[in-house]
């Protein structure tokens, strides 16, 4: 392991104690995701994908008014490391157990029967098509969310790949007066502070591009009017706000790392302030989009 991985393995190490700390998720879903990490850090490198040609994705001029660089339907992803770790995310989700492991079981079942078919859940959730997982929520009540995890686990490898190919091409001093991804197009799940200044950045909910974002305004509605908008903290998140947004009701929570050294781990840092999610729910905000595991 050469020093940047020890790092961000001692990081992650570090997070999931918090996460355990919290005392907010059941031991048996840390667990399953401190499994996944590191398969899914190991697929990104090895990730196949093919980005399209600058001519094939949205003009400067485009990007200057808006437009991201590729829809979201368009993202290459490698679809066949995509199913492979779908069918190993799946058997560790059998073998955690309890409600988990009957979704498993609902699951293995309609794969051998054909009702159910990977590939187009992959496909389902790279064209934004909530059908899919919106029935199968229904069909696993213990884990409603078990498919949207092993979808969104399955992908993040090849869509943060694509992210990371794809963001060298982004015209410099882009505007950022809208919350969406300039590469994608979708919203952040999350937002952080980073460098001195405290820059305000998104992390996007789809390929996991961190992006910026105006320092007060709402990233889901473009609010900027300082009366819609409102903070609130907790003494036991220290350097973590809850923006919320009276004019779409939305609230999106914001990481403080201008302290940090290297590189964030905002799905982390998402599960380990579930609380501060729960005391946004019960003010009325909604979230709208899903944590980076899919639930
Ligand atoms: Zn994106
Ligand atoms: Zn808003």
């Amino acid at each position: 392991m050469n020093a940047d991985a020890q790092s961000i393995a001692r990081r992650i190490e570090g997070k999931l104690a918090e996460i355990r700390g919290a005392d907010m998720l059941p031991e048996e879903l840390i667990a399953l995701v401190e499994r996944v990490i590191p398969l899914q850090l190991a697929a990104r490198q090895n990730a196949k994908v093919a980005v399209p040609e600058a001519g094939a994705c949205a003009t400067d001029a485009a990007m200057f008014a808006g437009s991201p660089m590729l829809l979201r339907e368009s993202f290459p992803y490698d679809e066949a490391q995509a199913l492979e770790l779908f069918g190993v995310f799946l058997a560790m989700l059998a073998e955690v157990g309890g409600e988990a492991a009957k979704s498993a079981a609902t699951l293995n079942a309609a794969l051998a029967s054909g009702e159910l078919k990977p590939v187009e859940v992959l496909r389902a959730l790279i064209s934004g098509n909530e059908e899919t997982f919106v029935a199968w929520r229904a069909k696993l009540p213990g884990t409603p969310r078990a498919l949207d995890f092993l979808a969104v686990c399955s992908l993040w490898p090849s869509l943060s790949a694509t992210a990371q190919a794809l963001a060298p091409r982004l015209p410099e001093n882009l505007p950022h007066d809208h919350g969406h991804c300039p590469l994608c197009g979708s919203l952040p799940y999350i937002s952080l502070l980073r460098q001195k200044e405290g820059l305000r950045f998104g992390v996007c909910s789809f390929c996991g591009h961190e992006h910026r974002i105006r320092r007060i305004a709402c990233p889901y509605c473009d609010e900027a009017d300082q009366n819609k908008l409102k903070l609130f903290q907790v003494k036991e998140f220290p350097g973590v706000r809850v923006d919320v947004c009276t004019t779409c009701n939305m609230y999106v929570k914001t990481v403080d790392h201008r302290e940090l050294d290297g590189e964030p781990l905002p799905a982390l840092d998402d599960m380990a302030t579930l609380a501060l999610d729960v005391l946004a729910l019960n003010q009325g905000f909604k979230r709208p989009t899903l944590s980076a595991w899919g639930f």
